[in-house]
């Protein structure tokens, strides 16, 4: 029996506890932090800012980094998740966010789905640890995740799951002003016929800012074959009168 998405409320596949739109949405941002902390990496030296008019003078020589990107990118605890209900992200940097939920995804997988994909069996019953095959840089964890996104989609935390690496990438862009592209399409909104139908590029689905409508791809490009046409050659005849009138 289908469900709906527990982030958005959505449409979501059977047994599944989050739609197609939001494990899109999941896929784009583990695509993403590994170049959010490449330039990260490259801000960690604090600018030099401007000289204090009238200052006396600090009290302790500046840092030689800046601790907000250190507290990100810096070494910190795998630590098992015990309660993905909370908020774990706080502080938490990047690295051991994405290993911490890997191992408690790891520890969920059935038997049967182990080693499919590089989870190592570590104790015979529930107890097994999240082992990228391709080291445990962040780019390895990101690609853990996105293969065993179909299985943590059909588990209880897959909101949680949602929602923390959501903050973790508003955390991200907060400090690198990367934001993900968007673009305004040419057609207007079906519902609410504004000019504002967007398509972000971390986002499945085409959104209107100025109501609540959200459209498939599928669903924009026959809207917009439909009502197209219309408008354009109405925009045609506002321009040829308007050209005849200052002839
Ligand atoms: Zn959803
Ligand atoms: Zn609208």
């Amino acid at each position: 029996m289908d469900t709906t998405c527990e982030v958005c409320h959505g449409h979501a596949p059977a047994d599944h506890y989050l739609c197609q739109a939001c494990q899109h949405a999941i896929l784009a941002w583990l695509y993403e932090i590994p170049h959010q902390v490449a330039e990260l990496r490259t801000m960690l030296e604090p600018t030099t800012g401007p000289a204090q008019r009238g200052g006396s003078g600090r009290a302790h020589a500046p840092l030689p980094v800046r601790l907000d990107v250190l507290d990100l990118i810096g070494p910190g605890h795998a630590h098992y998740l015990e309660d993905p209900h909370g908020d774990q992200t706080g502080g938490v940097p990047v690295g051991a966010f994405l290993a911490g939920w890997a191992h408690y995804i790891a520890s969920d997988v059935p038997a049967v789905h182990r080693d499919a994909h590089g989870t190592a069996q570590v104790l015979q019953s529930r107890i097994a640890t999240a082992w990228p095959r391709s080291g445990t840089g962040l780019t390895a964890w990101c690609t853990w995740h996105a293969r065993y996104l179909p299985y943590a989609a059909t588990r209880p935390f897959a909101a949680s799951f949602y929602n923390d690496l959501e903050g973790m990438l508003l955390r991200l862009r907060r400090l690198t002003h990367a934001e993900p592209r968007t673009r305004r399409l040419q057609a207007p909104c079906p519902r609410c016929q504004s000019w504002t139908l967007t398509e972000r590029e971390d986002q499945l689905h085409i959104a209107c800012t100025a109501c609540p409508a959200r459209l498939t791809p599928e669903e924009y490009a026959t809207h917009r074959d439909q009502v197209m046409p219309a408008i354009t050659a109405i925009a045609l005849r506002i321009i040829t009168a308007k050209a005849k009138a200052a002839a």
